[in-house]
């Protein structure tokens, strides 16, 4: 499990990556704070990123949280006493959902053969956040927006900006098509816009390699096409079938409408 591997993708800004579903979590190094953005997916995972964030800093942390899903926030424990921000639905999304998730990956890793992941993510309660996003953070010469751009991959992405660049969570992911299992399908294109105009080089992904903005704009002019799609089907001007087939991800599950 310890695959973990850092990519610095600015000066005192580096990404993490793994080969464990593909995740990139980040570290943003100031003068006085360091900011961890997310914290993998169980408390062993978590207790290995503070130790390799240990190889790399001293400094007091703060935890940046993306969005609710256990492999972004499902090892927070190990990064205490942090401060740990989040979007207020992310918090509530957590406490509403982590039982369910636990139960469903937990049976995935064992489905796989992969008993230690699923034993630490059986035994993993995790740590609510305790601080609201939007915010801006001051890191000690280094300044930190978490900006909640609107939905999109869940109803509460945060995205965190330094500089010029961007982590974007899971609403955007190189490698694999975008998970549409709890999107705002409608809302998502919109945020992807805003989140280009933030006018970033360099924007990280939740899983897969860094990007710039033009691997972004091609992503959402996909998750546009299953937008107008989804209206499609919702306005009872297509089947579902006919809009999968047609979708840039026909191999995905087709989400439910949302109001
Ligand atoms: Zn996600």
């Amino acid at each position: 499990m310890d695959d973990g591997r850092w990519v610095e993708v600015a000066d005192g800004v580096l990404a993490r990556r793994y080969a464990e579903l593909d995740l990139t979590v980040g570290l943003v190094l100031g003068a006085e704070h360091a900011l961890v953005v997310d914290t993998r997916g169980d408390a062993r995972q978590g207790a290995e990123l503070a130790a390799a964030v240990r190889g790399v800093t001293a400094l007091p942390l703060v935890v940046a949280v993306t969005h609710a899903h256990f492999d972004h926030c499902f090892g927070t424990a190990a990064l205490r006493p942090a401060a740990v921000y989040a979007h207020p639905r992310c918090t509530a999304a957590i406490r509403a959902t982590a039982a369910a998730q636990r139960a469903q990956w937990a049976a995935y890793y064992r489905r796989r053969g992969d008993h230690a992941t699923a034993d630490a993510l059986a035994g993993t309660d995790p740590p609510l956040p305790d601080h609201a996003a939007p915010a801006t953070l001051d890191l000690g010469g280094r300044t930190v927006v978490l900006h909640h751009l609107g939905a999109g991959h869940t109803d509460h992405d945060v995205v965190v900006q330094t500089g010029d660049v961007v982590f974007a969570g899971d609403l955007v992911e190189q490698g694999a098509p975008p998970d549409l299992g709890d999107a705002v399908v409608a809302a998502w294109p919109g945020t992807l816009d805003a989140l280009l105009a933030l006018a970033p080089t360099i924007v990280v992904p939740g899983h897969g390699e860094p990007v710039g903005p033009a691997f972004v704009a091609a992503q959402r002019a996909e998750l546009a096409e299953v937008a107008a799609l989804h209206a499609a089907v919702a306005a009872g001007e297509l089947d579902v079938a006919t809009a999968r087939r047609r979708s840039p991800y026909p191999d995905l599950g087709w989400p439910a409408p949302q109001s």
